[in-house]
């Protein structure tokens, strides 16, 4: 019987055991085997973690290193997880469950994140500021922040940690990650990369471990400049409140019960698909997953039935295989909580049109049908609350007023989608919808170049594009006197 892989944490480039001296599991959720164990994280990692970045953050190694060859280190790692992607993309898939046709595609757009940001990395600069009075130079300088703590979920691990670290090192930071505890291993794979790609020990560091004692400590130690977080609206709303309390800064992607709006002038088909890639893909483990589908009362059994068409012949099965299309979700509890949402929804009136069970699809793991529920209503739990899983809610609407109120009732504003043939309407409704991300005619497209940034409880602050680098950096302004003449009155202020 061969023996368990034990993944130690990874702290200033080396392999470090916890401090506890204690492990847990990871399940492959399609099997419920035990992929791995990693290391539990307490509070004593968290702080050896911060220190090593904190010092490698103030070595002039990486301090003084100019901002192009930050941008060379950026780049090689940016191969390098090109070099290394049918690995990630396997590990991640036996991780968390994500189809591995899907982790390929996550794995060969990942390497354009670090590419967009090595680019970037020379182009940040201050400015010069005029004053009123000629003989004053006032120029502003962007500085790092310092060590940057990274605490991110389970459902993307390496996309939604590039997401910050990339731009994070762009800018001359250090950064301490804590993985969810259901993906600890590609992200721990990661860090070994950056240090293969040059990057000094200490300015990447992963310390493994549950939320409530690594990621708290994470989140509370004195020495982080900022949290970078993504995971659900509970967790982020203690982050916010504990940062504030210290005034470091936060950037929050949260949770989301995202539209998706079809008109009636829209291409019926092709909306159908995008309802499908909105909230089965990932099997709606995402956080932009358009669960709450309004469709125009003349084209809405049209699309009923599409959609449930296509629902009842997704595929579901092993993740790994080429052919699957649904996998399983990521642990034990989610399942139960979708499972649980579902009857929820039954008890609150809903039809189950297609799916409503929980399955192990012949693996023995987490599955869940595809499922789409009608007789709903704005009001109930399941359209107002994320469920985080393969359940949709469909509704019928009349007019182009009413559907933009309706998607708009809702606490979180991350993402929605309009589908309609008419141009002036799509621009319309793209302008009246409260979400950080509107997709016209498609759904779920995304790229490093594009800021994204939760509207509502959905979140604060950007990510990618050039927008986050205000996330990462902070603002001096430097004043100097080129006057030689004396200072006429010292009692006044000078401009
Ligand atoms: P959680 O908020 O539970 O966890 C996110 C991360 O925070 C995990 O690493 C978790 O550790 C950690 N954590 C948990 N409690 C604390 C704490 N008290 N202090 C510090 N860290 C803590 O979210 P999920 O992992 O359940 O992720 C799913 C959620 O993430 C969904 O609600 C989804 O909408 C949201 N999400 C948002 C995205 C966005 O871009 N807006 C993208 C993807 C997901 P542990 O895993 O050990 O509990």
């Amino acid at each position: 019987m061969s023996e368990t892989t034990r993944y130690q944490h990874f702290i200033g480039g080396e392999h470090v055991a916890p401090t506890s001296g204690e492990y847990f599991p990871s399940i492959n959720p399609a099997t419920r085997n035990v992929l791995y164990e990693a290391a539990r994280g307490g509070a004593d990692d968290i702080d050896r973690a911060v220190r090593s970045a904190r010092a490698t953050f103030e070595d002039p190694a990486w301090r003084d290193l100019s901002q192009t060859k930050r941008g060379h280190l950026l780049r090689r790692l940016g191969d390098l997880i090109g070099e290394n992607a049918e690995e990630l993309a396997r590990m991640e898939s036996s991780d968390n469950g994500k189809l591995l046709r899907e982790m390929r595609g996550q794995l060969a757009g990942l390497p354009e994140y670090y590419l967009y940001y090595a680019g970037l990395a020379d182009k940040i600069h201050g400015s010069v500021i005029p004053t009123s009075d000629r003989s004053v130079l006032n120029y502003t300088k962007r500085e790092p922040l310092g060590v940057v703590g990274a605490i991110t979920p389970w459902n993307s691990p390496l996309t939604l940690t590039t997401s910050k670290l990339a731009p994070a090192l762009s800018v001359g930071n250090t950064v301490v990650i804590k993985p969810s505890e259901y993906t600890s291993a590609t992200v721990l794979r990661l860090a070994e990369l950056v240090l293969e790609a040059g990057f000094p020990p200490g300015a990447v560091n992963v310390v493994t471990g549950f939320g409530a004692e690594a990621g708290q400590a994470l989140a509370d130690h004195r020495d982080i400049a900022k949290i970078s977080f993504t995971g659900s609206t509970a967790t982020g709303a203690r982050i916010a409140a504990n940062t504030a309390s210290r005034f470091i800064g936060s950037t929050l992607e949260l949770g989301g019960k995202s539209p998706n709006i079809v008109f009636e002038d829209a291409n019926v088909a092709n909306a159908a698909m995008g309802v499908v890639a909105g909230i089965f893909a990932a099997a709606g483990q995402t956080c932009i997953a358009g669960s709450r589908v309004f469709a125009h009362r003349s084209v809405y059994d049209e699309l009923l039935e599409r959609v449930t068409e296509r629902a009842r012949t997704i595929k579901i099965g092993d993740p790994l295989d080429e052919a699957t299309e649904l996998g399983p979700l990521a642990f034990e509890d989610q399942r139960d909580k979708v499972a649980g949402y579902v009857d929820l929804g039954r008890s609150e009136g809903a039809k189950v049109l297609t799916g409503g069970n929980a399955t192990d699809a012949g693996l023995g793991g987490f599955f869940y049908e595809p499922t789409v529920l009608v007789d709903v209503d704005n009001d109930m739990r399941v359209v107002r609350e994320e469920i985080f899983g393969p359940v949709a809610a469909i509704m019928p609407f009349e007019t182009e007023e009413e559907v933009v109120r309706l998607a708009n009732d809702t606490e979180y504003g991350l993402a929605a989608g309009v589908w309609t043939s008419n141009l002036s309407r799509a621009h319309r409704v793209a302008d009246r919808l409260e979400a950080g991300t509107i997709w016209i005619n498609t759904y779920r497209a995304m790229s490093p170049m594009s800021p994204r940034q939760g509207f509502k409880n959905s979140g604060v602050g950007v990510e990618h594009g050039t927008e986050t680098i205000k996330e990462y950096t902070r603002l001096k302004s430097v004043w100097v006197n080129t006057s030689e003449d004396p200072v006429a009155d010292p009692f006044v202020l000078r401009s």
